[in-house]
């Protein structure tokens, strides 16, 4: 995906949450920060404060306001000083402390509190530590967007708590863990043999239950140094469980768009795994559009189902729910 494509899908995704009223209070933007980075927010932001029917119209106060950086709503932070780390500050003024007080404060002009922090790996350990209580307790009608080129360089804490938005990244997506068994597991693609189908619901299965466990490990390791008891950690343990699954199994629905693409006969551009023309073609033959785009529709539907049924269906749901072959 190229970075303009992948602005417009964070873009869009950030819209739809919107519309759902499912945003997250934290995002973290991972990508080039001062070009990929920006116009996103340069797209985005207004949607939250436009008074136009159709946002964001461009053209009404807010729209405006948001374009020149003059939003009383919006707080932009980035490096100081000639280290260029971004620190906790000396008082409410200056660093991770105004942007904790700025966003806890009423909007202004409403109905969105904003703080984009630039560069938001140059956060300092204190920094960053101060920023997790407003992560982890977030004001009502707040967002925070950490943009940051090497979001690795920053707490595993922090990132936890962050919904992940990847900008500009090769296609494919981002460098999370699960990336490359994933890319195996759908290089081999749906089987027909019930057998086999079950054998690949149990490999996802196994995929899931890893990040599982990275995402309670993270957690308990911060819940170390915060003595928080172990409901709250059972609580955020599952979120978070649930945000990594929500974007592997979006990985997974890109790979059955892009099949259902090449069904069509598509060629070239709008793929999300450009480099797995070969393997995708493989999958391709044999198909009618109809039946790949079943496919796609059919992981919607697991998609949503997960969504609606405790972790424990999750394995029947996968042994049900993915595409397969008839035979
Ligand atoms: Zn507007």
């Amino acid at each position: 995906m190229s970075a303009a494509d992948s602005v417009a899908a964070a873009v869009a995704q950030l819209r739809q949450s919107l519309a759902a009223g499912r945003l997250a209070h934290g995002y973290l933007v991972h990508g080039p920060v001062r070009t990929a980075g920006c116009r996103l927010l340069a797209d985005f932001l207004p949607t939250l404060f436009c008074q136009a029917q159709d946002k964001p119209c461009g053209e009404c106060a807010e729209c405006r306001r948001v374009a020149a950086h003059e939003h009383p709503d919006i707080l932009t932070l980035e490096p100081e000083s000639k280290a260029r780390m971004i620190t906790i500050g000396e008082d409410e003024n200056e660093g991770i402390r105004k942007v904790v007080r700025f966003i806890s404060l009423t909007p202004f002009i409403g109905p969105w509190k904003v703080c984009v922090i630039l560069d938001a790996d140059r956060m300092n350990a204190a920094a960053a530590n101060a920023l997790l209580k407003t992560l982890e307790e977030p004001p009502p009608a707040s967002l925070l967007f950490l943009l940051a080129e090497s979001p690795q360089s920053l707490p595993p804490t922090v990132i936890s708590r962050c919904q992940r938005l990847a900008l500009g990244a090769e296609e494919g997506g981002g460098d999370e863990p699960w990336r490359a068994p994933l890319l195996e597991w759908l290089r081999a693609g749906p089987a027909s043999d019930p057998l086999l189908q079950s054998v690949r619901a149990g490999q996802l299965g196994a995929i899931l239950d890893a990040e599982r466990e990275r995402v309670a490990e993270a957690e308990e390791e911060a819940a170390k140094d915060e003595g928080q008891d172990k409901l709250v950690i059972a609580a955020r343990v599952g979120a978070r469980y649930r945000a990594v699954r929500a974007t592997l199994l979006k990985a997974l629905l890109l790979w059955h768009r892009d099949v259902l693409l090449r069904v069509l006969g598509v060629e070239t551009g709008g793929f999300h795994y450009a480099a797995e023309a070969a393997a995708q073609q493989r999958q391709a033959a044999g198909l009618t559009p109809a039946s790949a785009l079943a496919d796609v529709r059919r992981l919607e539907k697991l998609v949503q189902r997960l969504d609606q049924f405790p972790e424990a269906s999750e394995s029947a749901l996968l042994g049900a729910g993915l595409p397969q072959r008839a035979k």
